[in-house]
């Protein structure tokens, strides 16, 4: 059992992360399994310097350690070359000078809505025609359903062509996509059960996908439910409470922070305070019942 923590160095551990973070840690801790750190940092222009040991500090603040260092996946590049190369190699891979608007976002992870299905206006283009701009890279996506079963939502299918459509792996900026990196990383990383936000169910199909296609095992998945504001509200970064960091300097003990994150996601009867470690001892053994609806934040903590 390996479970990985993944976020983004673009700001201070929000509640969000947090609880992911602890989502992640408890699956693999009560199977006496092994737990993973890796920033993701290839959309360099949201990073923020210094967010990386921030981050670390909160997840220590909250007990949530990781095994071996953790992986930083600007320094991966050859890697994501490597599979990128073997893709070519199949014959999937075009380049695409479609608009900067359509293909900025591809090295981010897509949250709520942020994409769109590309249409495919540059899959059969004239390989004399000029490049409009440095092209992005896409993958042909077969007309094929994708199944998967979620540990927290049950089943959920796409079919790659109507749903996806061809996926961006490297923008024309030389940033490679999230999707492509998260299953190098993944597969490299030997990870066997990927929790995460339910946000991100929908990338999880062409994951798969890509993860088959590259010869991966492809691990299970388990997408928790979304955290929300306090008035069900979408949980913005700038809302007020909503990070790990403040409720710290506010003085909330960790013990505090995990007992109610604990209970928001099912791992325990109630918000009592409690310690990570004994989120995982009691859970160890039962299947977990996890949460199955968006969480809001405590008005106070
Ligand atoms: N880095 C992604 C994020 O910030 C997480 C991606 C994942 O867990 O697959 O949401």
């Amino acid at each position: 059992m390996r479970t990985r923590f993944a976020p983004s160095p673009t700001g201070d551990l929000h509640l969000g992360g947090a609880w992911t973070a602890l989502a992640s840690w408890v699956v693999a801790r009560r199977a006496d399994g092994r737990s993973a750190l890796r920033f993701e940092d290839l959309d360099t222009a949201r990073c923020v310097r210094g967010a990386r040991e921030r981050l670390e500090d909160d997840l220590r603040w909250l007990g949530l350690d990781w095994d071996g260092a953790a992986v930083t996946q600007s320094e991966r590049g050859s890697l994501y070359e490597e599979a990128l190369a073997k893709l070519a190699g199949l014959g999937l891979v075009y380049p695409c000078d479609c608009s900067r608007a359509e293909v900025a976002r591809a090295a981010s992870a897509p949250h709520e809505g942020e994409e769109a299905v590309y249409g495919g206006l540059c899959r059969d283009r004239d390989p004399a025609r000029p490049m409009k701009r440095p092209p992005a890279l896409r993958v042909r996506v077969p007309d094929q359903v994708v199944a998967f079963d979620d540990d927290v939502a049950g089943p959920f299918a796409q079919n790659l062509a109507r749903d996806v459509g061809d996926f961006v792996l490297r923008r024309g900026d030389g940033a490679y996509a999230y999707q492509l990196s998260v299953v190098v990383d993944d597969a490299a990383m030997g990870i066997t059960h990927v929790v995460r936000g339910a946000d991100l169910v929908s990338s999880t199909p062409r994951q798969i996908w890509l993860a088959q296609t590259l010869g991966f095992a492809a691990p299970r998945f388990a997408h928790v439910p979304l955290v929300v504001a306090c008035d069900g509200a979408r949980l913005e970064k700038r809302t007020r409470g909503a990070t790990v960091r403040e409720l710290r300097d506010a003085g909330v003990a960790s013990t505090a922070v995990i007992g109610v994150l604990a209970h928001g996601l099912g791992l325990r009867p109630t918000a009592a305070p409690a310690a990570a470690s004994d989120v995982a001892q009691a859970t160890a053994g039962a299947p977990i019942v996890w949460r199955q609806t968006a969480w809001p934040i405590p008005r106070s903590w």
